[in-house]
């Protein structure tokens, strides 16, 4: 019996003897099948492959970013943040090996692991076993948990501080239930938003976008983007992470409002004449 992962989006699946048939994420429009077939692995197999490892990077005061290396599923960046004595994991990877747990340990473990959407859920149920913390998605993603656990707290509504100065917000568009983390003491008190997916920092890093499915280009409705525009309005953040290790350095905010008029004017075709 192994738990196998799906090498495509790094996802881990409970325990089996054979691999699944497909990966429901990546067989789903917003993601995608390997075009040379589904292919799995297991945590066993790529801790024996000895070129993998973790780099983890302080980024600012109180902020790590943790990536593995060489680049692994969708590739993505988990944080960890430290805020008010508790260590919490924003996002989630695949990839864990004991000298990343020797390493997280130093910095003070992990006392909760929360995530923006299902493309990152990678191997959280290890993570939160091996560091014994809960799991916090929203409800409107539950269908997506391909490794149920009873370690997964499903919340509901639009926010949830789930941590003292560390509150996440449902914003959907990309995800139904995609949520992003607001730590307002984030970069010396001008507050930081870390966004997964939810609000993609593109090429321009001045500028965001916001999209239904990133790899096959599917946008997002403009009363959508307006919406999560205006959810974000009067939260205090002057900085952006999102999952690829990308920033929007100074007045996010701002770029996000902005990059938001843009992207609907160019839906309702007055932005440029083609
Ligand atoms: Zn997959
Ligand atoms: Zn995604």
């Amino acid at each position: 019996m192994s738990k196998y992962i799906c090498t495509t989006c790094g996802v881990q699946y409970p325990e089996s003897e054979h691999p699944p048939e497909s990966c429901r994420i990546c067989k789903e429009e917003r993601q995608y099948v390997n075009p040379l077939g589904q292919d799995w692995t297991t945590l066993e197999v790529m801790q024996a492959n000895s070129d993998f490892k973790n780099e983890i990077i302080q980024e600012e005061e109180n902020l790590f970013s943790i990536t593995t290396t060489p680049s692994f599923g969708i590739g993505q960046t988990a944080y960890l943040i430290r805020e008010n004595g508790s260590n919490v994991l924003w996002d989630c990877i695949t990839y864990l090996d004991q000298e990343t747990i020797r390493k997280i340990n130093e910095l003070g473990g992990i006392d909760a692991i929360a995530l923006s959407h299902p493309h990152y859920y990678s191997a959280q149920v290890k993570w939160a076993e091996t560091f014994d913390a809960p799991i916090y998605i929203h409800r409107d993603d539950q269908e997506w948990v391909m490794e149920p656990s009873d370690r997964i707290e499903f919340w509901s509504d639009e926010q949830l501080e789930f941590t003292r100065g560390l509150t996440l917000h449902r914003l959907g568009g990309h995800f139904k239930g995609g949520a992003v983390l607001h730590w307002p003491n984030g970069n010396s008190g001008r507050g930081i938003l870390i966004t997964g997916d939810i609000i993609q920092v593109v090429a321009d890093s001045e500028w965001v976008s916001f999209m239904y499915s990133y790899p096959n280009q599917i946008p997002l409705p403009a009363k959508k983007v307006a919406d999560i525009a205006a959810r974000v309005k009067d939260l205090k953040f002057h900085r952006i992470y999102n999952a690829f290790h990308k920033t929007v350095k100074t007045n996010a905010n701002e770029a996000v409002q902005r990059s938001a008029k843009r992207y609907i004017s160019a839906l309702q075709g007055t932005l440029f004449k083609t």
